[in-house]
């Protein structure tokens, strides 16, 4: 097959360059698991915990086999079981809400702002109930969710609060790093998150001793002691050579995310005078750490694919996150949500597109990338 080469395509994102900075680094660091031949919580797991909780301004962290089971592990030791509603946003990952499901539980979907595309504070006090006993909070692509509102709702109605820190690892609310507001949060390591492993990851984060301490006993098989088990927990260990990777990877998140922050500015000042979308808000009291640069193509379905497509053909990969809210997912179809349920997730998943977004971004596949949507955009006008 011919293929025309085109030498000038922008990856959303890649992963590769960063390995090529860090790669002597990493192979020693693995190198040492491997001599120690200790793979499953071992040193490198409680060290990464101590450092992960100091860098989420938070006191525990709990080394965990992924993020859905920091969140499925956070609402068990936090009580939540078979009767319990927990509310989530109705545009996030699946996970968000199949985390909830895990534990008997139900989902209780929320709209979103349309603005920020996370959870609506209001929403909370719509939807909730006396069987409501927690909410999670998402802090999509990066962007922290509104923490105040959502915890003064959420101590007036005696609820639970699980931050879906999966996307934002290093983001400020006001003075604190995301993760640090809730009852626990759940962090990723998703090889494609901020802070990603060479496989998968994640960390419990909590000011609890208590909860930090049950979740220790839910990862191990409910084990109290060794061979003592008092509940039936999971196999959910973080293992030695993700934290070492992982404790490698760390020192360098903040530059990242810097160089993160930086394209976010860069990619806010190009696309200023383009019409027909929305860039992404950044309020002024958080720090986002563009996990995604997810803009709004306006003016519906339709335009955001053919732009998409359009993108694509001029060498720009860019991606949607999410083409279906979660109410309309068909593992949910039994809860009886319908088209206009939540408008406002609705009208997300039609118009999000995210461009490519990593710290090794450079000025000219930026402005590529702002040439070709521009491109798109009038041809699709
Ligand atoms: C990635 C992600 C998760 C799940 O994390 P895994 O490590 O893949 O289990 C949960 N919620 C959100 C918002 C995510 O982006």
């Amino acid at each position: 097959m011919p293929t025309t080469k085109r030498t000038s395509t922008v990856p959303l994102l890649d992963l590769r360059s960063q390995y090529a900075d860090l790669r002597a680094e990493i192979r020693a660091a693995i190198d040492g698991v491997l001599e120690s031949q200790q793979f499953v919580l071992g040193p490198h797991n409680e060290a990464l915990e101590r450092e992960l909780a100091a860098y989420c301004d938070a006191k525990f962290a709990v080394g965990l086999a992924n993020g859905t089971d920091a969140l499925t592990i956070a609402l068990a030791a936090s009580g939540i079981g078979p009767g319990d509603d927990v509310i989530v946003p109705a545009f996030t990952f699946v996970a968000t809400a199949t985390a909830v499901v895990r534990l008997g539980a139900r989902p209780v979907f929320a709209d979103i702002e349309t603005a920020t595309f996370n959870l609506d504070p209001a929403e909370i006090e719509r939807r909730v109930t006396s069987k409501t006993r927690a909410v999670i909070p998402v802090h999509l692509y990066g962007l922290p969710a509104e923490m105040e509102a959502i915890n003064s709702i959420a101590a007036r109605h005696g609820l639970i609060v699980v931050e879906d820190n999966a996307q934002a690892i290093g983001a400020r609310y006001k003075s604190s790093r995301t993760g640090s507001f809730g009852t626990a949060a759940g962090i990723s390591f998703y090889p494609t998150k901020n802070l990603g492993a060479f496989g998968d990851g994640g960390m419990l984060i909590t000011n609890s001793e208590k909860l930090a301490a049950h979740a220790r006993r839910l990862r191990d098989h409910g084990q109290s002691r060794r061979y003592l088990c008092s509940e039936p927990g999971w196999n959910s260990r973080l293992d030695e050579i993700q934290a070492a990777v992982l404790r490698v990877k760390l020192k360098r998140l903040d530059d990242w995310t810097a160089a993160r922050r930086a394209h976010a500015k860069r990619y806010d000042e190009l696309l200023a005078d383009l019409a027909g979308i929305a860039v992404p808000a950044a309020p002024a009291h958080s720090e986002h750490v563009y996990h995604l640069y997810t803009l709004r193509i306006l003016k519906g379905l339709e335009r955001r694919n053919l732009v998409q497509r359009r993108l694509l053909e001029l060498g720009v990969s860019s991606g949607v996150y999410y083409p279906v809210p979660l109410h309309l997912q068909p593992v949910f179809a039994g809860m009886g949500h319908t088209p206009g349920s939540f408008p406002r997730a609705e009208q997300a998943s039609a118009q999000v597109l995210s461009l490519p977004m990593f710290p090794e971004l450079t000025e000219g596949q930026i402005t590529h990338v702002v040439e070709s949507l521009a491109t798109a955009l009038k041809e699709t006008a």
